[in-house]
């Protein structure tokens, strides 16, 4: 059977060469299995995402040669599919609210005595997690604004361990040491990317979600989600990143490399795959 892959940008910005390299990753494999390939859109968060940049990126895709399912799914027009799945892990109590400001954590780690340059040392501490039912619902009542966080030893305790299959690495367990507790609804938006991409890659039938090796970590975070809401894990392939000529990785920051700025310099679309070596 054909591989369904996708690619999830986010529209803040235009697509720039790391990203075009991830999407033709996930459309040539998808292609060479004869299966389909998907393009979602991650905007969830409005005070990043911009409607420009969105058609941007479609016209860029196209430009490429990309060709995906229509229509393409919006994770802002899905929001009710991750309020169940919140109140799902609320009714399990693998989730708690959070009252914590940024810096409010950053005082806590600090009172603990962490040393700012320890690795981990911005792992939530768990001080909302000591809250006894009487000061949460007290909180709640007074309308503090919280967010939610995944409770992750109950978390592991229900699931035992867990692991993935990727294409590049092979069997992976899943590691949670270096994120602690993790907000999966986040204040503002009242949910977050772990929980929108767990749900989305899930509904829309993935069966290899291909992405960079930048995200390695999160996926220790979706395999437990997945455990959790009882979906399926599909398989995994982190690729490299692309970088410049310096070695540095090429993000949405470094403007001069966004592909529509190469295609007003004059770059083919093939000149543009030989760039990221894909031809
Ligand atoms: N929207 C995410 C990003 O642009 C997608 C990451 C993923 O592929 O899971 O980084």
């Amino acid at each position: 059977m054909g591989l369904r892959t996708r690619f999830a940008p986010s529209p803040t910005g235009f697509l720039h060469l790391g990203s075009a390299f991830s999407a033709l990753f996930a459309f040539r494999l998808a292609q060479k299995s004869g299966g389909d390939f998907i393009l979602r859109i991650e905007d969830i968060d409005g005070s990043r995402c911009r409607s420009r940049f969105e058609e941007a990126i479609f016209q860029d895709l196209m430009w490429l040669g990309l060709e995906w399912e229509t229509p393409v799914r919006r994770q802002s027009e899905h929001l009710t599919d991750y309020t169940l799945a919140l109140q799902t892990l609320k009714d399990r109590d693998l989730i708690y609210p959070c009252f914590c400001s940024r810096s409010d954590i950053a005082a806590e780690i600090r009172r603990a005595g962490v040393a700012p340059h320890r690795q981990n040392s911005g792992i939530y501490p768990g001080t909302c997690k000591r809250l006894s039912s009487s000061e949460k619902k007290e909180k709640i009542d007074s309308g503090a604004p919280a967010a939610w966080r995944l409770d992750i030893h109950k978390a592991l305790e229900q699931t035992g361990p867990l692991y993935w299959h990727d294409r590049q690495l092979g069997k992976v367990r899943v590691a949670l040491e270096q994120h602690g507790d993790v907000v999966v609804e986040r204040r503002d938006i009242r949910t977050s990317y772990h929980l929108s991409v767990t749900l989305d890659d899930h509904i829309q039938e993935i069966s290899l979600i291909t992405r960079g090796e930048d995200l390695i970590p999160a996926t220790s975070i979706h395999v437990l989600l997945q455990s959790l809401l009882g979906l399926e894990t599909p398989e995994y392939f982190h690729h490299r990143l692309v970088t410049n000529d310096l070695g540095v990785r090429l993000a949405k920051r470094n403007d001069g490399q966004n592909i529509r700025s190469l295609k007003e310099a004059g770059f083919s679309p093939d000149a543009i795959l030989k760039m990221i070596e894909f031809d």
